[in-house]
């Protein structure tokens, strides 16, 4: 098994096994390349499975589906396995639809997914190094418990969310927004059990005045299956002035899974923090679980419905969202994203807006696109840099700008974004590996075959 594994030349090798990197390898195996995906914890999907977040937001614009394609297979796989309620209403309108799910289920999905595609999977291996030749990467080592290894495929593909493929490979990249390099705070999500939704429904309907995200859409609560809500910014002000908080953020947001009564609770912020520097991101951990602490009392003693919930896990892990960008052929911008600057070489589409954690303090700063139900396209040149032919990255490390990327980095995005790598990357296999070369219309050809929707 282990020479099977070590002395091969893959076809594409997927650094990074999250969402991006799944739909990457289930793309290139379903065109008949033959793939490793290297992953270093125990299981597939990344952040999701991860780090607690969810729900997937969002494959919607208004009423229009534009993120289908094998992101839409797996949560029809889930919904079909009772692990999903499929794409719902969010109660708050802040995005049209969104789309709970259960994480162990998620993880069961995807195993079997990435299998029938005919992946082989290498878990608990951390890709740490990177061979570059002139404009090639020619191997990567890995570190897992059988030591040291190199490993060598034809075209590689970065799903590592931090660019590190990209980044050892001595790629251009940037980090953080322009004016000081400061990232999006990272958060250590919480999940509890047991909470009492209607308790939280009454007084959303009693203190109406207080939910800004609810108001006039209190009649959602009614008629949609799950819950998420935003608020309590009173109660939060004032444990913060008794000093029983040390979290920068005015108030509480949570999202009920699949599971009825499960919520995740995404209201930690790790302030000046960096997920790519191992010290910085040792010491998030631990600020995160101490800010989970406070927060857990806080939820007990002002949240109604919280009282007797079981905190079932902090993390697992602090989730990053934003750090290394690749610096691509093209970098997508906040302008192209708010004027919906159509790409002929599109190979994903997404309607989830700007949204900005303040780096720096306090506030979320959204921008959204004028009109609802409308959508923005991202090009096939924000997934590779000239330097180095045969590597695309997926998800949330493309090339973008800090504003852009806190609009495509959400699941939904960075699963259609990882498909559209790893149809590339097979499509360069079948030559010479150069994905630079590649005719974008056969890209979106093998798109559009696997159910993507391109249309402009
Ligand atoms: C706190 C938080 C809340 C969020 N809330 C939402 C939400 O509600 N809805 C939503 O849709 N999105 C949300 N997001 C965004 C979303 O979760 C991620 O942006 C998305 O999962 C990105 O997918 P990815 O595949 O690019 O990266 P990731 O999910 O980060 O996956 C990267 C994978 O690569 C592995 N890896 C990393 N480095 C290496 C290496 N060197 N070698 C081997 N393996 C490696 C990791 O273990 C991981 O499995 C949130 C993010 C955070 C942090």
């Amino acid at each position: 098994m282990k020479e099977v594994i070590y002395d091969e030349t893959w076809d594409v090798l997927v650094a990074g096994g999250g969402v991006s990197g799944s739909m990457a390898a289930i793309a290139a195996g379903r065109l008949g390349a033959k793939v490793l995906v290297v992953e270093e914890t125990g299981y597939l999907g990344g952040a999701l499975t991860g780090c607690g977040v969810g729900p997937m937001m969002t494959f919607h614009a208004g009423e229009k589906q534009v993120i289908r394609g094998i992101m839409e297979e797996l949560v029809q796989r889930m919904k079909d396995r009772g692990y999903s309620t499929g794409h719902i209403y969010d109660t708050m309108q802040y995005i049209s639809y969104l789309t709970p799910f259960d994480s162990e289920g998620l993880k069961l999905v995807l195993d079997e997914m990435v299998a029938e595609a005919g992946c082989q999977v290498l878990f608990h291996t951390f890709v740490g190094e990177v061979e570059r030749e002139g404009n090639r990467l020619r191997s990567v080592t890995v570190c897992n418990k059988d030591g040291l290894h190199r490993m060598f495929a034809k075209v590689f593909v970065d799903g590592t969310g931090d660019g590190d493929l990209a980044a050892f490979a001595g790629l251009p990249m940037t980090k953080g927004r322009e004016s000081d390099g400061a990232a999006q705070p990272m958060t250590m999500n919480m999940k509890y059990i047991n909470v009492d939704t209607e308790a939280i429904k009454e007084h959303i309907r009693t203190h109406i005045e207080s939910f800004s995200r609810h108001q006039g859409k209190e009649e959602l609560m009614d008629t949609v299956c799950r819950l998420s809500f935003c608020g309590f910014q009173e109660e939060f002000r004032a444990a913060d002035e008794r000093g029983e908080l040390d979290i920068k953020r005015e108030d509480v947001l949570c999202f009920e899974t699949s599971r009825p009564g499960e919520y995740i609770v995404n209201t930690t912020r790790i302030l000046d923090h960096d997920g790519t520097d191992a010290v910085s991101l040792s010491d998030a951990e631990q600020v995160g679980r101490r800010q989970c602490c406070q927060l857990d009392r806080f939820l007990r003693a002002h949240v109604p419905g919280f009282a007797n919930a079981v905190l079932e896990f902090t993390g697992p892990r602090v989730g990053v969202r934003g750090s290394r960008q690749l610096v691509g052929a093209y970098t997508l911008t906040a302008e192209d994203i708010l004027n919906r600057r159509a790409f002929s070489s599109v190979i994903a589409h997404s309607a989830y807006p700007i949204d900005i954690h303040n780096p720096k303090g306090v506030g979320t700063d959204s921008h959204f696109l004028s009109e609802m139900g409308t959508y923005y396209s991202i090009p096939y040149e924000t997934l590779y840099n000239r330097e180095a032919e045969n590597l695309l990255v997926g998800g949330r490390c493309i090339s973008a700008t800090f504003e852009a990327e806190a609009a495509i980095r959400t699941t939904p995005t960075a699963g259609a974004l990882g498909q559209a790598a790893g149809v590339a990357a097979a499509l360069a296999a079948r030559g010479n590996g150069d994905v630079t070369a590649l005719d974008v219309r056969e890209i979106q050809k093998c798109l559009r075959e696997q159910g993507a929707y391109l249309d402009l």
